[in-house]
């Protein structure tokens, strides 16, 4: 078992009978309830109730191997039928508690059992099991069946006796303290797990435009000097392409701010619909200026798509029917294709495509600029 498992079960040489078959089986089932016990940390249900069943099979498995034992020994004895009555009822007693708890939180129906577990296997090895192999031992030494009997009750009375409540009490209090544990630690790994997604949450928060959910520049500084160097190193072509919607003081005056915003999540959605394949990133650089970059694609590629992303926003109109206005929504574009030479950093890129788009702009907008490269 890996250090940072919780032992609700440990194992101790006073629960040694003596018999190694049966210690043997013994430790295994402690294993499987600590097994069981440390699968509630992670909340693993599957994983807990496939543990359950191998502990109930190999409980099964250990009763008919140890009344096999203890049959050659005691033959249809009363201590034997008693004994084999115990073990009957170890399974339904266990199916009790969780038909009991049909209700309530699963964890802490597998605690219950826990607590089954431990007290019912600490009790049965040290009062049943150990009083049996206390018999065999005086057989073996060829004293007679009701002559071991009865010294195996005298011991049993005596120091042993003694012996087994103070381990039985101990160990009550120690699989509490285990299950505490238990619970501290799952109540841990819940609060890192949400605290993980948090953060993740705000991650992604600060590099979105929370207008219309496009990457925002902090972004684009994040991760397309790296594109740059990319393509620097493989000197394949990175095309900026710079974008601007025409006019668009003019929508916001005549239609108002509300549908100035809905033009600019309309524009996120055209943009995100047809620049979606991989190496392909869109930016809200700020108001109504977004910049795509794509890597890998020559100025045919670019050629295509920048004009039908031109064409696409031309077909937004907005309206506003109280004023009974409409605005029909153009954009100019600049693009600058170029496989990176040494110190082309973004700046570079950036002030090439902005020129182009300049030129859109001035040469009468809703168009397609292209710089030299
Ligand atoms: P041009 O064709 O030359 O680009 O003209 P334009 O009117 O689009 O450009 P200008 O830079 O003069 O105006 C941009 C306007 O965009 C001004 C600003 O109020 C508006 N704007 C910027 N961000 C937002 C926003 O988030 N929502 C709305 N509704 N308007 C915005
Ligand atoms: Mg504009
Ligand atoms: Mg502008």
């Amino acid at each position: 078992m890996p250090d940072s498992e919780i032992v609700v079960f440990p194992w101790n040489t006073n629960f040694e009978t003596g018999i190694a078959s049966i210690d043997q089986q013994h430790l295994q089932l402690f294993k499987l309830v600590n097994k069981l016990a440390n699968a509630l940390v992670h909340e693993n249900r599957i994983e807990i109730s496939e543990i359950f069943e191998q502990l109930a099979d190999y409980a099964s498995y250990h009763f008919t191997e140890e009344e096999r034992v203890w049959s050659e020994y005691f033959q249809q004895d009363d201590w034997m039928l008693s004994h084999a009555r115990t073990h009957h009822s170890f399974l339904p007693d266990i199916l009790a508690i969780q038909k009991e708890s049909l209700n309530s939180d699963w964890r802490d129906t597998i605690e219950k059992v826990l607590q089954f577990l431990v007290r019912w296997l600490a009790l049965h090895i040290l009062e049943d099991d150990k009083k049996m192999s206390l018999v065999v031992r005086e057989l073996q030494a060829g004293l007679s069946l009701s002559e071991a009997k009865q010294i195996a009750k005298k011991k049993m009375r005596g120091s042993v006796g003694v012996l087994i409540d103070t381990v039985l009490t101990m160990y009550e209090e120690l699989s509490s303290h285990a299950i505490e544990l238990i619970r501290e630690k799952h109540r841990r790994i819940v609060a890192e797990r949400e605290l993980l997604a948090l953060n993740q949450q705000l991650q992604q928060l600060a590099i979105t435009d929370e207008l219309c959910g496009l990457y925002n520049r902090r972004h684009f500084m994040q991760v397309i000097p790296n594109h740059i160097e990319q393509a620097y190193r493989s000197q394949t072509p990175l095309c900026f392409v710079s974008l601007d919607l025409d006019h668009f003081k003019t929508l916001n005056d005549s239609l108002g701010h509300i549908q100035g915003d809905n033009a600019i999540q309309q524009v996120g959605i055209t943009l995100q619909r047809l620049f979606c394949q991989e190496g392909q990133f869109i930016f809200r650089m700020g108001g109504e200026e977004f910049l795509l970059v794509a890597t890998s694609t020559s100025i045919e590629q670019a050629q295509q798509f920048a004009e039908s992303i031109r064409s696409s926003i031309a077909c937004i109109k907005l309206n506003n029917d109280k004023k009974n206005l409409s605005h029909q929504l153009t954009c100019s574009v600049g693009v600058f294709c170029h496989t990176p030479q040494f110190n082309d950093d973004f700046l570079y890129f950036l002030e090439r495509a902005d020129h182009a788009l300049y030129q859109a702009k001035n040469s009468g907008r809703n168009r397609v600029v292209f710089a030299n490269s």
